[in-house]
């Protein structure tokens, strides 16, 4: 199963993705995570993503994409995958066709995760990022059992950098330029579904497992 997950920053990819990755025993594939660990780990990648990121701008395509081919090569990709902030762009859209095609593949489902901006903001004031582990919270809507605390590892949780109000607007405005046209990419294969991601959380996951499974009304 090839799962892509579309939505603005904090529309609750990242959640939904973990709990799917979980479900069907494959791997959660987060570029925005895979940058941070390289950024943690002082690698030449990871600094050079970091001037991007921090802008709350896109990380090169070509930087892009020669991290996630390299990751798609890894045995654990064999039985699919949920990606989770990849594609972003049109271009890098058409190179995961493209990859695909070269096995006579292609994604099963993009999942679009629809959040209105005004919901957006709140969402980011109040999420919390494990430092060690990459899982999220919410202050509100997903608080961890001990404040500060990630519940899976213990290590410390932080308000990511990019998280902040000013650079939030920033983001969101990417996402309406270069990530919402992968909505019309997606449908025009016949491989969109759309969920209310304003929903709560496990409300959002039955829809979606009820889409994998086909067992959507519409
Ligand atoms: P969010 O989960 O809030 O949408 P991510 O963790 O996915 O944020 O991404 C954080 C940042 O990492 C992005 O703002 C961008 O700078 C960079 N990034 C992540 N994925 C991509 C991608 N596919 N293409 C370009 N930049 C990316
Ligand atoms: P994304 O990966 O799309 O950037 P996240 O999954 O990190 O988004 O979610 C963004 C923030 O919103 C997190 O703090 C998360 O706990 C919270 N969140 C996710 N889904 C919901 C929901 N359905 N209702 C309320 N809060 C949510
Ligand atoms: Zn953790």
């Amino acid at each position: 199963m090839k799962i892509i997950m579309l939505g603005a920053p904090g529309a609750g990819k990242g959640t939904q993705a973990k709990k799917i990755a979980e479900k069907y025993g494959i791997p959660h594939i987060s570029t925005g995570d895979i940058f941070r660990a390289n950024l943690k780990a002082g690698t030449p990648l990871g600094l050079k993503a970091k001037e991007y990121m921090d802008k709350g701008a896109l990380v090169p395509d070509s930087l892009t994409l020669e991290l996630i081919m390299d990751r798609f090569a890894n045995p654990d990709c064999a039985n699919g995958y949920v990606l989770d902030g990849f594609p972003r762009t049109i271009p890098q859209a058409e190179a995961l066709t493209e990859a695909l095609k070269k096995n006579n593949d292609e994604v099963d489902y993009a999942i679009d995760v629809d959040v209105p901006d005004e919901v957006i903001v709140n969402r980011m004031s109040g999420r919390r990022a494990c430092v060690n582990c990459g899982a999220t919270y919410h202050i509100v809507f997903n608080a961890p059992k001990v404040e500060g605390k990630c519940d899976t590892c213990g290590a410390d949780l932080i308000l990511r950098n990019d998280d902040k109000p000013e650079t939030v607007q920033n983001r969101l405005s990417v996402y309406h330029e270069q990530t919402q046209p992968l909505i019309d990419y997606y449908n025009g294969f016949g491989k969109l579904r759309s969920v209310d991601g304003t929903k709560e959380m496990s409300e959002v996951f039955d829809a979606i497992v009820d889409i994998l499974e086909n067992k959507e009304s519409k």
